[in-house]
């Protein structure tokens, strides 16, 4: 009987040993932080840190300034899906891009041609964009964090939870992000599949 459990017990570590770096290996994509060059680097320095938490392939790029043709004159400010284009045409295969501007950014929604928002990520898709511009000032650090991780969530495939403390809560046109503490048990499990590290 002990014989039998000692047999097993070195089973289950040659086979935990020999499968978890390949899965570790798997098609683990590298997050690029793209700071535009408005961003006080005390933002980018936040939402880096808080980020390498949960995920270890980070990486800062150098800053950029915000393309001309995203700009939407009527409204004073640039559009988000431009920007998303533009973020996507400049990420590699393997990469995956979030935009962090403090300025205003828009996008059409139904009816309404300009809607102003605190970021936008396809789902799936290669690249986001959060922006400062609508958070409290209070609070602005841990808010744009969570829309950060919020629209990182959208491009891995993760559609809005219903959960009113989950990362991914349909914002619906306000900032809720106070009420959120982290991501639930079902759109973890996405993202740890993908090779983030959440408990
Ligand atoms: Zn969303
Ligand atoms: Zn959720």
């Amino acid at each position: 009987m002990k014989l039998l459990a000692i047999t097993l017990f070195f089973a289950l570590c040659f086979s935990t040993l020999s499968f978890s770096p390949k899965i570790q290996a798997s098609k683990k994509i590298i997050i690029d932080l793209q700071p535009f060059d408005d961003l006080p680097k005390e933002y980018l320095n936040y939402v880096h840190t808080e980020l390498k938490k949960m995920y270890s392939d980070v990486e800062i790029k150098g800053s950029i300034a915000l393309p001309k043709h995203a700009w939407y004159a009527p409204r004073k400010r640039y559009r988000a899906d431009s920007l998303i284009s533009y973020l996507s045409k400049r990420t590699p295969v393997g990469h995956l891009t979030i935009g962090l501007t403090t300025k205003d950014i828009s996008t059409t929604n139904g009816n309404i041609k300009d809607w102003g928002i605190m970021g936008l990520g396809y789902c799936p898709g290669k690249s986001c964009i959060a922006s400062s511009f609508r958070l409290n000032k209070g609070n602005k650090l841990l808010q744009l964090f969570k829309v950060s991780i919020h629209e990182l969530g959208h491009t891995q495939g993760i559609p809005h939870c219903p959960q009113k403390t989950c990362y991914m809560q349909d914002a619906e046109g306000k900032n809720k992000t106070d009420t959120e503490v982290g991501f639930c048990d079902k759109c973890k499990k996405v993202l740890v599949k993908a090779g983030w590290a959440l408990k």
